[in-house]
């Protein structure tokens, strides 16, 4: 058990108190990163005359970081040299109103869909290049690709507020600029034993799905759940390939912890050496968060979290390429895993089925309980769930 006790405690203060301990220096890495990276658009800006399908992902557009308008305006001429293969449209707006942009790779009238999103957390800026350089892959046409088998549901910058921030003074911004964390406002049956104060890094949010950014992805998810048959959320920088629960240590159960193991493992292995599959509460408990919440809406299909490798939110800008590598090959394996997944899921959703069906037929079954989408109030604390993760989540209050 201390074992146990220490291995999430490392991984806390790797993945959370990392960024908290480099507020300190951020002065320094806001000078050292976005300014380094505002030098090197200076000297690789003149990619759009030269972007050209089979040479996306080789161009100079990935030789930095760039910011939301240069993601924009660089997906904008891929969307137009592959008119009817991607397409981008708008899902919502964000909290201060930038426009929220979902591009869609379609290679056809695929019946199934992946969806990944990158960037609930601000300061993880790997996440946003990768998912911008699997796209430029995929349209290169390197063969086989994703888009063999599925069409794709790609959303590159999720906090686009947050990461305005990251590039004009406050590099560590972790939540977005309403100071919620995306990544703990998704609906959970399971409620925080601790609730995160607004001033918390991990502060969810005053109820499930109150900000614009979650509502409006989720909204589209749940229109589009029939089509869509795997989730993967990309943050930094832990090397993980990540499974369901974060918010307890129950089995998913249907014989999908299996799934997830073999899974995950190929997924892992194709990114790089670096990658372990892990199960998401070995870090420590997460209440809110996107994974856990598609694994319980969208029962059976697969739901994970790509932490991708790294050794801090900033990282040079030589790799870009590698990371985005990473993301394209891990993808590539999530697709090829997922007719394989979806078997299990078949079966798993049939036994749902059947389940419901004789929950129907008892006496009083027509009161059916729905948790509202909108406006759940976060369950208060139960003083008997306190536990040893409290004292974890606790250390988030020294964040300055
Ligand atoms: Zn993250």
């Amino acid at each position: 058990a201390s074992a146990r006790v220490l291995q999430m405690t490392f991984s806390f203060f790797e993945v959370v108190l990392t960024g908290a301990n480099k507020t300190i220096e951020q002065p320094k890495a806001t000078l050292d990163d976005a300014d380094v990276n505002r030098k090197c658009h200076t000297v690789n800006s003149d990619y759009l005359p030269s972007l050209a399908p089979g040479a996306y992902g080789s161009s100079a557009y990935h030789n930095c970081f760039r910011t939301d308008a240069q993601v924009d305006e660089y997906l904008d001429v891929l969307v137009k040299q592959n008119a009817g293969v991607i397409t981008k449209f708008q899902i919502s707006t964000t909290h201060k109103g930038a426009l929220h942009c979902k591009p869609f790779i379609s290679t056809g009238a695929r019946p199934s869909s992946l969806y990944l999103h990158a960037l609930l957390h601000a300061r993880e800026w790997v996440a946003t290049s990768s998912a911008v350089h699997t796209i430029s892959t995929i349209l290169d046409n390197i063969k086989p690709t994703p888009t063999d088998t599925h069409d794709l549901i790609i959303v590159p910058l999720v906090n686009v507020d947050g990461y305005r921030m990251t590039w004009s003074g406050a590099r560590y911004q972790r939540k977005s600029a309403n100071e919620v964390d995306l990544n703990r406002n998704w609906y959970t049956p399971i409620a925080n034993p601790k609730p995160p104060s607004p001033s918390s890094l991990i502060y969810p949010g005053p109820t499930y799905f109150s900000e614009k950014e979650t509502m409006g992805l989720r909204d589209y998810l749940l229109k589009n759940r029939a089509s869509i048959d795997g989730y993967i959320d990309l943050h930094a920088f832990a090397a993980e390939v990540m499974a369901p629960f974060g918010d307890t240590k129950e089995p998913v159960g249907g014989g999908l912890d299996e799934k997830y193991k073999t899974m995950n493992t190929k997924i892992a292995k194709a990114m790089s050496n670096k990658y372990k599959p892990t199960l998401s509460h070995q870090m420590y408990l997460v209440y809110g968060s996107f994974m856990n919440y598609a694994v319980r809406e969208f029962a059976g299909k697969p739901s994970i979290t790509i932490e991708m490798d790294g050794t801090d939110f900033v990282e040079p800008a030589s790799s870009i390429i590698t990371r985005g590598k990473e993301v394209y090959d891990g993808l590539s394996v999530f697709a090829a895993e997922n007719a394989e997944f979806l078997g299990h899921a078949k079966e798993h959703s049939r036994a749902l089925r059947h389940g419901r069906r004789l929950a129907a037929a008892l006496p009083g079954a027509s009161r059916r309980v729905r948790p509202p989408r909108e406006g759940l109030a976060m369950v208060p604390p139960h003083p008997r769930r306190l536990g040893r993760h409290i004292s974890l989540l606790l250390l988030d209050h020294r964040v300055p």
